[in-house]
């Protein structure tokens, strides 16, 4: 029998790509917010779930430990993508990516002098390729959760990380000033995989593609 691997991380990636898989008639047989399992069985023969970090996920596919897997566009962005193939876009766990600063935080003059600015993210590699791109010099400093802090403690002027509704920003006296992109979930295949267990990989594919666009017309 062919199984097939998926990787997931706990959280948003999770909740929200649960009633995809359902939809592919794969229903995941424990909870990972209550199960201390890493690796879980299905109602499916031969198709298991792992769940690992969100940041790993591209790791875990790339190398074929995991036949494919859920990942944010944040997160294959700072992975680069290399060895993975990207055939959906599953529209989950969506929200956006945005420079903030400290309400009160003269942004627009800063750009204009041309003022040396410091960035405080975990998204180095797409936080580069945004400034780069305006042809800003910046300071980076990597950071791995909490960034909103960074500005408050005047670790850095501005961060770039993820909003959705904007409630976080806004407790803690932060404001958006530029929107990088939008950003959701997509699927990620193992190319190797998707070869050699074609006739498993196929109908999961197309099941998900279906669900994919059922969400999108009842929405
Ligand atoms: P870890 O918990 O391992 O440090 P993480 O904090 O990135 O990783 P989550 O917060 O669950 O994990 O985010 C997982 C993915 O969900 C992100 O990579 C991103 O694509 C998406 N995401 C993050 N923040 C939001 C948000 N505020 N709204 C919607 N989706 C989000
Ligand atoms: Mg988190």
């Amino acid at each position: 029998m062919t199984t097939l691997t998926l990787a997931l991380s706990k959280g948003r990636i999770f909740d929200e790509t649960l009633p995809l898989l359902a939809a592919a008639g794969i229903v995941p047989a424990e909870d990972p917010e209550t199960s201390r399992k890493l690796i879980l069985a299905t109602n499916r023969p031969g198709v298991t779930v792992v769940i690992v970090r969100a940041a790993d996920v591209p790791t875990y596919v790339q190398y074929g430990a995991a036949d494919a897997g859920v990942a944010g566009k944040d997160v294959l962005l700072e992975h680069g993508g290399r060895g993975l193939y990207q055939p959906l876009d599953l529209e989950v766990a969506a929200c956006r990516m945005v420079v903030a600063t400290r309400r009160g935080f003269d942004w627009a003059g800063a750009v204009q002098r041309g003022a040396r600015i410091r960035v405080a993210t975990k998204y180095v590699a797409t936080a580069r390729e945004h400034f780069g791109a305006k042809g800003m010099h910046v300071d980076l400093i990597k950071l791995y959760g909490s960034m909103e802090l960074a500005p408050l403690l005047g670790l850095a002027d501005v961060i770039v990380d993820l909003v959705a509704s904007g409630n976080t920003l806004k407790a803690n006296d932060l404001l958006a000033v530029e929107e990088i992109m939008p950003i959701s979930a997509r699927l990620i295949v193992n190319p190797a995989a998707l070869k050699l267990k074609r006739d498993a990989f196929q109908p999961f594919l197309e099941s998900i593609r279906i669900a994919v666009t059922g969400r999108k017309k009842a929405r």
